[in-house]
C-alpha cells in the first residue's frame, strides 16, 4: 500500500481548497455529490483522517473514527431518502478495484434499480 498523499483531491476538498456539493458533515466525515455520477444519486462519504484504503483505515483509525465514519455513511443514506427503495454502498481499494482517489471513501448509489453486484469481468 502506498503512503497517504496529502495533495489528493479529497484531501484538498477537506481543506476547503476545492469546492464540493456537500450533503452531510460532522466531526468524523464529509459526504458530497460525486462529480461524475453513475446513478441518479451518487454521493461519496470520506473520513476526515488521512487514510488510503479500508485496510489502512481499519489498522490506524481509532474506534471513535471508525464508528463515526460508518454512522455518517448511514446518516447520509438516510438524508438522501434512500432507505425505503434501497441503495448500494461500496469502496474501491487499490489497483484491481480501480481506486482513482487515494483517500479512503465509500460511494453511495441510489435512485434507480442498481442491477447485480458486479459487472462481468473485463478480462
Ligand atoms: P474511486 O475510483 O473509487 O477512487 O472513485 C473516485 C470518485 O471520485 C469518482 O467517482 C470520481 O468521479 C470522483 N471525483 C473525483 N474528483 C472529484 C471531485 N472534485 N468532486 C467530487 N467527486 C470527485
Amino acid at each position: 500500500m502506498s503512503s497517504y498523499d496529502p495533495n489528493n483531491v479529497f484531501a484538498r476538498i477537506l481543506r476547503g481548497e476545492l469546492p464540493c456539493r456537500k450533503v452531510y458533515e460532522d466531526e468524523w466525515a464529509l459526504a458530497f455529490h460525486d462529480i461524475n455520477p453513475q446513478a441518479p444519486v451518487h454521493v461519496l462519504v470520506i473520513p476526515k483522517g488521512p487514510y488510503v484504503s479500508m485496510v489502512d483505515f481499519a489498522a490506524r483509525a481509532t474506534d471513535a473514527e471508525i464508528a463515526g465514519f460508518f454512522r455518517a455513511v448511514g446518516k447520509t443514506a438516510s438524508l438522501l431518502g434512500l432507505d425505503a427503495e434501497g441503495y448500494r454502498f461500496l469502496a474501491n481499494c487499490g489497483a484491481n478495484a480501480h481506486q482513482e482517489v487515494p483517500h479512503f471513501h465509500v460511494h453511495v448509489f441510489g435512485g434507480r434499480k442498481l442491477g447485480r453486484m458486479l459487472p462481468r469481468a473485463e478480462g
